[in-house]
């Protein structure tokens, strides 16, 4: 097996920026890395309008290195707020539209209860072809009642996502951190190219709940959807080396400050830009489909939101490193990545870098 590897620069199918100070510290990691991304609009207030979408979008840019070219793509969340006539208005600028499910995950409760009842806007961005990236879990039932939150994804996709196809057959969509077995059963069956896709984290393909409970709860490893067993992880891990062409990297990167993601009641989200390059190379070195990683990082990716692949190329070497220090904020607040040597699982080593 070759120790270097060079592709196309990445394209993130799905990273969280954050805003002001966060924003100015994890943008150029993004950006060092990944050519272009599609930018998550759950900031406080959620993004929901073209106009704050391209204020969001400036603030960005202006957080990018000078010389280089990276190119953020805006999406909408989809709350109660957002009208089909803004997702007319967005066509050309947004990139696609966001469905949380309801209560479940860091700044969720704008959204619908269930997306089912998003009708008009559903309709609309069909007709246009806007794209529905989804948070395919089940968090509250119709009772109100929680459901068991190992579970949320497979109870989303056995009953809620077949309807939502049904009735949206020209919808495009993107199934967004795919982490259990029932998520990629339905998309080894269902998945086409350019209509539905589906995402991976470096987060679902490293671990499993036995890391995430390793010597107690870790909370640097804690996202919705949680990491589930070892058998859900070898599932995710046969689809991406599969090659398939509606399969891609969505790094789901969401730093939270050390207070938030340390605390009692720990923030959802891995941080998993300053390392999620290295380490899908890495797993799939170690799947032996190493051939199959252009198409995964650089290549899917864009052409489902119908963007050229990038043109710049980056070099990834077989070289052990370790994350030592956390990302700091121009305010001083720690930003931890996975990986990380002191509030990771100990002692993890990364086997590929990116080649200065
Ligand atoms: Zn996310």
């Amino acid at each position: 097996m070759s120790d270097t590897i060079t592709i196309k620069k990445p394209f993130d199918a799905h990273v969280h920026l954050r805003r002001g100070a966060m924003l100015r510290a994890v943008t150029p990691i993004t950006a060092e890395r990944f050519a272009s991304a599609i930018v998550m609009p759950n900031t406080e207030p959620p993004i929901d309008t073209v106009e704050m979408a391209a204020e969001y979008k400036k603030e960005i840019l202006a957080a990018v290195p000078v010389g280089n070219s990276f190119e953020p793509l805006m999406t909408l969340y989809l709350t109660k707020n957002l009208t089909p006539a803004e997702i007319e208005k967005g066509v050309g600028n947004i990139h696609g539209v966001k469905s949380y499910p309801y209560g479940a995950t860091t700044n969720s409760q704008w959204g619908y209860r269930s997306i089912l009842e998003a009708k008009d806007v559903l309709k609309k961005m069909e007709e246009v072809g806007m794209p529905l990236l989804l948070h395919g879990e089940v968090h509250l039932n119709e009772h109100n009642e929680e459901e068991d939150p190992y579970d949320g994804e497979r109870l989303f996709i056995t009953d809620i996502l077949p309807r939502l196809l049904d009735a949206y057959p020209r919808l495009k969509v993107s199934l967004e951190h795919m982490s259990s077995a029932s998520a990629v059963d339905f998309m080894e069956k269902n998945g086409k190219e350019g209509q539905l896709v589906a995402t991976i984290t470096p987060t679902h393909l490293l671990y499993d709940r036995r890391q995430a409970f390793s010597g107690g709860y870790r909370p640097l490893i804690h996202m919705k959807p949680l990491v589930k067993t070892s058998a859900d992880r070898e599932r995710v891990r046969d689809i991406a080396k599969k090659g398939l062409p509606f399969i891609s990297a969505g790094t789901d990167s969401a730093p939270h400050p050390e207070g938030k993601k340390f605390s009692s009641c720990c923030a959802f989200g891995t941080f998993t830009s300053p390392v999620a390059v290295e380490v899908y190379t890495q797993i799939f070195d170690e799947l032996g489909c190493l051939d199959k990683l252009e198409n995964f990082l650089s290549i899917n990716g864009p052409r489902f939101y119908g963007v050229e692949p990038s043109k710049e190329t980056i070099t990834l070497v077989k070289k052990d490193w370790q994350t030592t220090d956390p990302v700091v904020t121009d305010e001083g607040v720690n930003l931890w990545p996975i990986c990380n040597t002191v509030h990771g699982l100990g002692n993890e080593t990364i086997h590929w870098q990116i080649a200065k």
